[in-house]
C-alpha cells in the first residue's frame, strides 16, 4: 500500500525547493552556489535529496550537475531545466520546471507545462502508456516543436526512482497499463531540435552498482561512503569531495574511473540534444487512482 501522505510531504518540499530554486538561478549566478543552495534547502526541510540536483543548460537535457571545481555562471540567454527530488525513509519525489532567463523562450516553457498538465489529466487505472505518449505529442508538434523520443517518465518504487513503467512522450505503441496505486512521474522533455538526446563523454552523477574490493585507498573510501550513504540512490561526485574532507576533485575522479571498470559504479552521462536544439522539461510526479490521478509535487 502507497504511503501517500509520506510521498505529499516528500512532493511538497521538492516542489518548495523548485520554487527556491527561481531565486538562485540568475544571469551571473554560479552553478555551484546554486545547486548547493537548494540541496541545503532540502536538507533544511528535513528531507534527503532524491539525487543531485540536475541543473542542465539549453541543449543540455539532462544528469548535469556541477562539479567541486565548477566556475559556470548562469548566462543571459539560459534557458535552465532544474530537476529536483527529496526523499525520507521509502517516500521519494521527483519534479522538475524549466526556467527561461532571457523571456524569449516563453513558447517552449509553456509548451512542455501544457504537454503534462494534458498528460495528467489523462492518467487512470488501465490507461494504456501510449496513448498518453500520443497526447504529449499532439500539443508539443501543435506548437512547432518535436518530443525527445529517448527520454520520459517512469514509474517510482521503493529505494528505485526509476522502476517498472516507461511513460513516453510519444506514441511509441507500447500498450502497457497503468495500475491502481501505481506511483509514476511524467515528464515531457521538448524541443526545437532534431527530438533525441545523446550521451557525452562527461558523468557528474553516479549510482551503486556493485561490490568489487578495489585497490587504490581513495576508490575504497569511494565504495565505502557510497554503500553506506547513498545505497541505491545516485550522487555527486562533488559530494563524494565534501564527505572525504576535501578529496581533490582528480582523485574523485580516479578512484570514480577505478570503480567504474570494476562495475561497482554506473555513471549517468550528461545527455545533450542531437543537433544542439535547446530543451525544456515539465515533471510531476503522480499516484494512479482508478478515474484519475492525485498529484503528489504540489504546494
Ligand atoms: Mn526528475
Ligand atoms: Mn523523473
Amino acid at each position: 500500500m502507497t504511503d501517500t501522505k509520506a510521498l505529499e510531504e516528500c512532493g511538497k518540499a521538492a516542489v518548495e525547493a523548485l520554487e527556491f530554486s527561481r531565486t538562485v538561478v540568475k544571469e551571473g549566478a554560479s552553478l555551484l552556489e546554486a545547486a548547493e543552495k537548494i540541496e541545503e534547502f532540502i536538507k533544511g526541510r528535513g528531507f534527503v535529496p532524491s539525487f543531485p540536483v540536475n541543473i542542465s543548460i539549453n541543449e543540455k537535457a539532462a544528469h548535469y550537475t556541477p562539479s567541486i571545481d565548477d566556475k559556470t555562471v548562469f548566462g543571459r540567454d539560459d534557458l535552465v531545466k532544474v530537476d529536483v527530488g527529496a526523499r525520507k525513509d521509502d517516500a521519494i519525489s521527483d519534479c522538475a520546471v524549466t526556467i527561461d532567463l532571457s523571456g524569449k523562450n516563453s513558447k517552449i516553457v509553456e509548451t512542455a507545462d501544457k504537454a503534462l498538465e494534458e498528460a495528467i489529466g489523462m492518467v487512470r487505472t488501465g490507461r494504456k502508456v501510449c496513448e498518453i505518449g500520443r497526447a504529449i505529442e499532439k500539443v508539443v508538434s501543435a506548437a512547432g516543436f518535436r518530443p525527445i523520443q529517448n527520454l520520459g517518465g517512469h514509474g517510482i518504487e521503493k529505494e528505485e526512482l526509476h522502476s517498472g513503467v516507461f511513460i513516453p512522450n510519444f506514441d511509441n505503441g507500447d500498450d502497457a497499463e497503468l495500475k491502481e496505486g501505481d506511483v509514476i512521474s511524467i515528464e515531457p522533455f521538448i524541443t526545437n531540435g532534431y527530438g533525441y538526446v545523446d550521451e557525452t563523454d562527461e558523468a557528474q552523477i553516479y549510482q551503486l552498482a556493485g561490490s568489487v574490493s578495489p585497490r587504490s585507498q581513495e576508490a575504497r573510501s569511494i565504495l565505502a561512503l557510497a554503500a553506506e550513504k547513498y545505497m541505491t540512490y545516485p550522487f555527486a561526485a562533488r559530494w563524494i569531495n565534501r564527505e572525504l574532507n576535501g578529496l581533490s576533485d582528480f582523485r574523485v575522479r580516479r578512484g570514480i574511473a577505478e570503480l567504474i571498470s570494476l562495475g561497482d559504479l554506473e555513471p549517468f552521462p550528461v545527455l545533450v540534444e542531437r543537433e544542439m536544439g535547446v530543451v525544456a522539461q515539465s515533471e510531476k510526479e503522480l499516484v494512479v487512482e482508478k478515474d484519475s490521478c492525485t498529484v503528489i509535487t504540489k504546494l
